[in-house]
């Protein structure tokens, strides 16, 4: 049975992934389950999967989790501290590791599962952002398998050619005769897709998490609206596919009906389509090279009846050309990016900030910030996230 570690368990991928392997039983077995505050639902998780291992960052939510459970009569062993989160996605127990903790927090044991070598499945697109270079080294030299989650990427991958799929993974060597000419990336649009620029001053927090096709946490939510999504993504593929931006072009595809495309060099285009249910890139990703239930309704194609696709509204929408600029800067730029980016969408949420300064902030913090052109280790990545955080959050306060 593979054992499987869900990091960030308690949220929307999270809950996805433990849907899928509750279908698979024989297959697949729970080592560890995190989460950061939501006790009450990871100690429902705990006592339905019984995992060995249950992560929570702060200590006291971990001492109530623990006398929970232990009230309950399950035997989780409970650890607290962000350790803990790199310690179950490392252990020698475990097979893969679904990374879904959001933002930079995921980095440290997204990271810790590659190099040890495990089956990582990616979600948490922040951590390959910040530190693309360095994870995929740690991919290659940890000999870790690394399966796209993140829908358009999954769909990606499910168009390439196999030698090209075992290279996303670190191993395998270029061979002749791939063909792929390009890659087309596509996106909703977000709610916001036809609202007037001026408009965009006044929606809400809740506009802005209500997503027209997809349901998933907050922040990604945010992102989305403001078309960052797309960028991180632009750059999460950009390493995951080793090609750079003008290999990617963005379309907008309002009925997220394709989740992307790969071209070929005779003119063909491979598609993946399917419903908007991240249960089927998920599954994808646990059963990889197989293929398992995921849940998922077929799609109604004849109810479907229409695919429109338009170009992405660089003007209205400035976080996109943000981050192709960052991945094209190199080194500690796309981590300064993310992190003023998770500043200014957190501080929106809190109302703190209005829906069209957030892509002003992303592009004042990396306008007024020390770029350091090449990375060779973790803390430079640490220490460039730490101080956009700070000016980010300086930027916001004025
Ligand atoms: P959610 O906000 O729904 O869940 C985030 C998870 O991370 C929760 O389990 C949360 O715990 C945990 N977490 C948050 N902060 C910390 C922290 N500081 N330390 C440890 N754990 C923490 O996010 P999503 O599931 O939507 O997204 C997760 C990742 O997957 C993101 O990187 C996102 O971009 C990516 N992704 C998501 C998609 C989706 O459909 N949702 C699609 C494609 C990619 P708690 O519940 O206790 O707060």
């Amino acid at each position: 049975m593979e054992q499987v570690t869900v990091l960030g368990s308690t949220g929307s991928i999270g809950v996805n992934t433990l849907d899928v392997i509750g279908r698979h039983p024989q297959r697949y077995g729970v080592y560890a389950l995190t989460a950061n505050t939501n006790i009450e639902k990871l100690q429902q998780q705990c006592l339905q999967f019984q995992p060995q291992y249950a992560v929570v960052v702060s200590e006291h939510h971990a001492r109530e989790l623990a006398q929970q459970l232990a009230a309950a009569g399950c035997s989780t062993e409970v650890i607290a501290g962000a350790q803990g989160l790199e310690q179950v996605a490392s252990a020698t127990a475990v097979d893969s590791v679904m990374a879904a903790i959001v933002g930079a927090a995921g980095l440290p044991a997204s990271l810790a599962a590659a190099q040890a070598g495990k089956k990582v499945l990616l979600a948490n697109k922040e951590a390959l952002v910040m530190a693309g270079p360095l994870f995929m080294q740690a991919v290659q030299q940890g000999g870790a398998s690394l399966l796209p989650i993140d829908s358009e990427h999954n769909a990606i991958f499910q168009c390439l050619p196999a030698p090209r799929q075992q290279r996303v993974g670190g191993s395998g060597e270029h061979s002749a005769g791939e063909g792929v000419r390009r890659i087309l990336l596509t996106g909703s649009g977000g709610p916001f897709r036809e609202l007037p620029a001026d408009a965009l001053a006044t929606v809400t927090p809740q506009q802005a998490c209500a997503h027209p096709n997809w349901d998933m946490g907050q922040k990604i939510s945010v992102d989305s609206a403001t078309m960052m999504n797309k960028g991180l993504e632009l750059i999460e593929a950009c390493w995951m596919f080793d090609c750079g931006p003008d290999d990617i072009q963005i379309v907008v595809h309002p009925q997220s009906v394709i989740h992307s495309m790969v071209e070929y060099v005779d003119g063909s285009i491979l598609a993946q389509l399917g419903n908007p249910d991240m249960r089927t890139p998920i599954a994808y990703g646990l059963a990889w090279p197989e293929r398992i239930d995921a849940g998922v309704a077929s799609l109604d194609i004849i109810a479907t009846a229409r695919l429109d696709f338009e170009a992405p509204d660089e003007q209205r929408f400035p976080s996109l050309a943000l981050a192709r600029q960052a991945f094209l800067a190199g080194g500690t730029a796309p981590a300064i990016l993310s992190a003023a980016n998770e500043v200014a969408v957190e501080a929106f949420l809190q109302s703190a900030l209005p829906f069209n300064r957030i892509a002003d902030i992303v592009a004042e913090t990396l306008g007024q910030s020390d770029v350091q052109a090449s990375v060779s280790s973790l803390d430079e990545i640490y220490c460039a996230d730490q101080h956009a955080r700070t000016l980010a959050a300086e930027l916001i306060r004025r």
